[in-house]
């Protein structure tokens, strides 16, 4: 259980303004109160939905992290550069935003690391000069605007807040950009099979009538950025938010967290692939209750834990 101190601090992470706006239709997932577990089979498309069709189409958190990191290292960014976390990290130039917070201070760490630990005072410092049209850019060649096994897409970004400052998108927690836990899979499994490939067009077995405009996805990161994505990924599994998944390292498994603010609680979510040196399977949790160390991670590490794959 979560202290209600705890609480109150982890709250405050989210407090960059009126961004982190919960909306009625993530308040209807919230009411319904059940956590949600898709994966899929990345040679073969196959999608598997244990806990029922849910989908839920929620704001990414910090797995919109991955996106800016791609970005960054698209664009030139140098990997070995470090920016010092202290904990806080004032944003100039943006009043609404004020400040950005992680729960203690990372000290210095570069991309790799900083994803990992998903450190928020990084990411405000080494996106200042990244545009949020670059970052839709990239979300939308990462299929994060494209139907699903036959699911419309979550909701995207109109082109007037490509204007906006990047931050709130860097953060994942933009009130316009929800993905849904469909798409998000679909992005840990494109990470996982890398540049050069491509993504069987994902479908339920239950329902294998391929929607005409969807098609198979190439993969839109080139091999520095996929192998910055997918070893930071492992990173997070053997030592930063999601260590505590798979602690024995039985499945290999590469991830990544996000946890928003949800009215007076936290609802999080966790995508990731496995096996690490030849990813087969791809997956999504979402928790309705609960920060992605308190939620997310224990429930989708029960859960990859007790199935044989
Ligand atoms: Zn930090």
């Amino acid at each position: 259980m979560v202290d209600l101190n705890r609480r109150g601090f982890i709250r405050s992470l989210f407090s960059i303004g009126s961004i982190g706006a919960a909306s009625s239709s993530e308040a209807q997932v919230q009411a319904k109160g059940k956590s949600v577990f898709l994966w899929c089979d990345l040679h073969s498309g196959h999608v598997g939905f244990p806990t029922g069709l849910d989908a839920p189409a929620i704001r990414p958190g910090s797995i919109a992290k991955l996106i800016a990191a791609a970005s960054l290292v698209e664009d030139g960014f140098n990997t070995n550069l470090q920016f010092e976390c202290t904990g806080t990290y004032k944003v100039s130039g943006v009043k609404e935003l004020g400040e950005v917070h992680c729960q203690f201070a990372h000290g210095r760490l570069d991309l790799r690391r900083a994803l990992a630990f998903s450190c928020n005072c990084f990411f405000a410092q080494a996106t200042r000069s990244l545009t949020t049209r670059a970052f839709l850019a990239k979300a939308r060649a990462l299929g994060l605007a494209s139907p699903v096994a036959g699911r419309s897409s979550g909701l995207f970004p109109a082109l007037e807040s490509e204007t906006k400052p990047s931050l709130p998108y860097v953060l994942g927690l933009a009130a316009d950009f929800k993905p849904n836990c469909l798409q998000l899979m679909r992005l840990a499994g494109l990470i996982a099979i890398g540049p050069g490939e491509r993504l069987p067009v994902l479908h339920s077995s239950e329902n294998f009538e391929l929607k005409d405009r969807e098609k198979p996805l190439a993969v839109a990161l080139t091999r520095k950025s996929a192998e910055l994505l997918r070893s930071s990924m492992r990173l997070s599994v053997q030592e930063g938010t999601s260590s505590k998944l798979d602690p024995q390292d039985k499945m290999q498994i590469a991830a990544k967290t996000g946890t928003t603010d949800h009215g007076k609680k936290f609802q999080s979510q966790i995508i990731g692939f496995f096996p690490y040196d030849k990813p087969r399977n791809a997956f999504c949790l979402f928790s309705p209750a609960g920060t992605s160390v308190d939620a997310a991670v224990p429930e989708a590490s029960n859960l990859i834990l007790s199935t044989s794959w």
